[in-house]
């Protein structure tokens, strides 16, 4: 199918961008890489009236280290990131994500703001508890991702907001382990296990509507439990849904393992 009929607007800052989106009143959208978008708008799942490029902005490209680790502007693509270094938990993540052609045009904030559950940028957010710089009419705001992520494909972001930047916190060690049936798919289980100033995080895609925390698991793993304890534990404590790619039971086994993996890499090896 085709989209239906929009009007379209380079916006060339972020105030042009956000006062078109104020201005459409919940009928604008941005488009960024397109990926997410363009598939949503073909299958008329969105029909909005006034397509907001922001691809022109500028300064929404760079990857900053900053105090913490680093600064993604919204318009890093998923190709930059597999090949910076300053970052190696995000370069790794981003090898995952789809074909070479949706990596080289696929953003860091699309992905945040499309918020798949099954994708791993969020998942990465959500372990690091990063913080998410939002624009709107209002002036700026920022989020963490666990605040952000409210379900599958919903976020706290207004319709006149965008995203500008993703402070990714450089984690000591980390282990990231995903299971998909094919490369490139999106992963049935994505697993992020992180120590940030000295606390463990772990972080679970795709078992349910927005990356998954086991606070009990991240408990037990600060206690100095072993991966088998941490990842039983993690598994324990959510119900996944079955669907047509896996069922609930198989989800939840490959996520005890997957969990357990990505735990083993996360202490095994120093990781800078
Ligand atoms: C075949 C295929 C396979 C894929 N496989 C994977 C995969 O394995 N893993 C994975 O993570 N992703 C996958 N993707 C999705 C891909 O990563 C997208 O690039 C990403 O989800 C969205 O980024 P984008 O820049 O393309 O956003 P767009 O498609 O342009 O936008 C997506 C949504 O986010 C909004 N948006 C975009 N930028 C901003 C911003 N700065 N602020 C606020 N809202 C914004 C848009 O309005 C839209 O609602 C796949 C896509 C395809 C087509």
């Amino acid at each position: 199918m085709k989209p239906a009929p929009f009007d379209y607007l380079r916006a060339r800052s972020l105030g042009e961008a956000v006062r078109a989106l104020a201005d459409a009143a919940g009928d604008g959208k941005i488009i960024a890489g397109g990926q997410s978008l363009m598939p949503v708008l073909a299958l008329r799942m969105a029909r909005p009236r006034l397509l907001v490029d922001i691809n022109r902005i500028p300064g929404l490209s760079t990857i900053t280290p900053v105090d913490t680790g680093v600064r993604l502007g919204a318009l890093v693509r998923h190709a930059r990131l597999v090949e910076q270094t300053l970052h190696p938990l995000l370069a790794e993540a981003a090898r995952w994500i789809g074909h070479a052609a949706i990596r080289s045009r696929g953003t860091s904030g699309g992905s945040i703001a499309h918020a798949d559950p099954a994708a791993e940028l969020p998942v990465v957010a959500a372990a690091l508890e990063a913080t998410i710089h939002i624009a709107g009419p209002g002036g700026t705001r920022t989020s963490t991702a666990t605040d952000l992520f409210t379900g599958p494909l919903e976020t706290t972001l207004a319709e006149d907001e965008l995203i500008t930047a993703i402070d990714m916190p450089a984690p000591e060690r980390w282990g990231f382990a995903e299971f998909s049936r094919r490369h490139g798919d999106f992963g049935l289980v994505t697993v992020v296990a992180a120590e940030v100033r000295g606390r463990w995080r772990l972080a679970i895609g795709g078992v349910g509507g927005v990356p998954h925390r086991p606070a009990e698991a991240e408990d037990l793993l600060n206690d100095g439990g072993s991966p088998d304890q941490v990842a039983a534990a993690a598994a324990a404590a959510v119900t996944p849904s079955g669907d047509i790619h896996a069922s609930a039971e198989y989800r939840r086994a490959m996520m005890e393992e997957f969990t357990r993996r990505a735990l083993t890499a996360a202490t095994q090896k120093a990781v800078a």
